[in-house]
């Protein structure tokens, strides 16, 4: 049999269903996705989306066309119940069994749950999906007290979309700096002052103990004993890779489902790409799970390739960014590990990029306005590049020659 099936129905799923002609597979192929709409971009939920800047149809990752043309057999609102390994099968939620030759789990990750009283009740909310932004579209209006609970990037990007049309918003925080699972101190500071002076009420150090209902709306009690009424909230406490298809199929899972550097997966006829995937990177000299769209992608092709007997090597370097108020970041790399770090530019005008050392060698950059920084850095941080930290902070010379 020639079958390759996809599972799941994000970025990495509508990559790798194109990939796979782009590379010269002939044999069928099946992309199967629980959610009821073709595969769509997530980052503008937060952002273009939420301002009606990009319509749903523009968030669509390919055009049906594309995957008619390519002989894609796409089966929206279906999930995949079980993988039978030996009879290499998939189980559907119909009750559909379908045989394959390769098998790509794509399944992503789904929002943390707040787990406290009260989370149940319809003013919390989560970013994931399509449905999930247009729920919270419905519910902020400029007049609207918006509370964001966990102040990563999705809770962030949401608070200044939340401002920019004029609602209130308020941000909890249980560590005592925003992103500090991914930047360092100096970058936290960054974004917590941006915050505040776009009128955030910040409140960092701080938990949330349960939720209840009012004449009013709903009140929010934290752990310092302090009440916070509001209309409406959302969570973005992290994810959780969607391993259990995977689990229960006998997989190596740790923090996602363990992959080789081919995206393959300790099955010979299954890969894993995308969120959901946890892979070796060289340069790190360590497995990685990344929650980026240009991972899933790489991942996808790198898949794909693999499939049709084209060896490929997954080996790219991490990237991301974020857009809040006037601000894009792009980071190159990861930072932790760093041990000194570098400042190049002004951060009161909002254009600099913090460099992330390593026993002298940059390992990673966070760049704010500033996108020659984060391009030349994607490019030759991979390559070990060891750059005195007076060059680096030297704005007059470029750092890079
Ligand atoms: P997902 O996009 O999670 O797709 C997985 C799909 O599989 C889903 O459709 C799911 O419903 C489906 N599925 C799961 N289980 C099954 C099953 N058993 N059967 C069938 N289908 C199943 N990344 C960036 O790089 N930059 C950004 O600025 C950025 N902003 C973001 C903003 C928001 C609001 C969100 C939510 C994410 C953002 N991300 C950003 C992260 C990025 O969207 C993800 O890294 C990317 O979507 C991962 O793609 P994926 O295909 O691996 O997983």
């Amino acid at each position: 049999m020639n079958l390759v099936v996809i599972v799941g129905g994000g970025h990495a799923a509508a990559e790798a269903a194109i990939a796979l002609r782009i590379q010269g597979w002939e044999g069928d192929i099946k992309l199967i996705s629980d959610e009821d709409v073709l595969p769509y971009q997530r980052p503008p939920l937060s952002k273009g989306y939420f301002h009606k800047t990009v319509t749903s149809a523009q968030l669509l990752i390919k055009k049906q066309a594309l995957y008619e043309k390519a002989n894609v057999d796409v089966m929206l609102g279906l999930s995949v119940v079980a993988i039978d390994r030996l009879s290499q099968t998939v189980t559907v939620s119909s009750g559909a069994i379908i045989g394959y030759s390769h098998l790509i789990i794509a399944t992503g990750a789904q929002a943390r749950i707040l787990n406290i009283p009260g989370a149940e009740l319809p003013c919390v909310s989560y970013l994931r999906t399509l449905n999930d932004a247009n729920n919270i579209i419905a519910n902020i209006k400029s007049n609207s007290h918006l509370l964001v609970i966990g102040a990563g990037y999705i809770g962030l990007e949401l608070a200044a979309s939340a401002r920019k049309i004029g609602a209130r918003v308020t941000i909890l925080e249980s560590f005592e700096r925003v992103l500090s699972r991914v930047t360092n101190e100096q970058m936290s500071g960054f974004y917590q002052g941006l915050h505040k002076d776009n009128g955030v009420d910040l409140k960092l150090n701080i938990g949330i103990e349960e939720i209840h209902t009012t004449e009013d709306g709903y009140v929010a009690t934290l752990n310092d004993g302090s009440n916070v009424a509001f209309d409406h909230t959302v969570v973005g406490i992290g994810v959780i890779p969607n391993t259990g298809l995977a689990e229960a199929a006998g997989l190596e899972c740790d923090n996602g489902i363990v992959v080789n550097e081919h995206t393959l997966t300790s099955d010979p006829t299954i890969y894993a790409i995308g969120d959901v995937s946890n892979h070796p990177n060289e340069f790190y000299a360590r497995n990685i799970r990344l929650e980026s769209v240009p991972s899933a992608m790489e991942q996808a092709k790198v898949a794909a390739a693999n499939i049709c007997g084209k060896p490929k090597i997954h080996n790219s370097f991490p990237w991301f960014w974020s857009d809040q108020y006037d601000v894009k970041l792009q980071t190159a790399g990861l930072s932790q590990g760093y041990d000194e770090t570098v400042v190049r530019g002004d951060m009161t005008q909002k254009k600099f990029a913090l460099f992330y050392l390593k026993k002298g060698k940059i390992i990673a950059v966070d760049a704010i306005n500033s996108p020659k920084d984060f391009m030349k850095a994607k490019a030759l941080i991979p390559q070990g590049l060891t750059v005195s930290k007076d060059k680096l902070a030297d704005i007059t010379k470029n750092w890079f020659d």
